[in-house]
């Protein structure tokens, strides 16, 4: 699972790289309902941080993650 600190680094990465159209955010079944309803693909402006508010994964820590999504592959 990621910490806090490697999610940010990798929503920073996304954000730079010029081939990444939306950020996906991929959500395991085993993930709390709060982090399930964030599973989907946004704009890179409006990508919601990771852990949310309320997150109650095992761990306390949240096992959602960040996606590309590229241009080639979804334009
Ligand atoms: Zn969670």
């Amino acid at each position: 699972m990621p910490t806090p600190t490697e999610l940010a680094q990798a929503l920073t990465r996304l954000k730079n790289n010029d081939r990444v159209t939306l950020i996906r955010i991929s959500v395991p079944a085993e993930a709390c309902p709060v982090c399930r309803s964030l599973q989907g693909a946004y704009p890179k402006d409006s990508v919601p941080a990771l852990p949310p508010e309320g997150c109650s994964c095992p761990f306390g820590r949240t096992s959602a993650s960040y996606d590309p999504v590229l241009a080639e592959i979804y334009p």
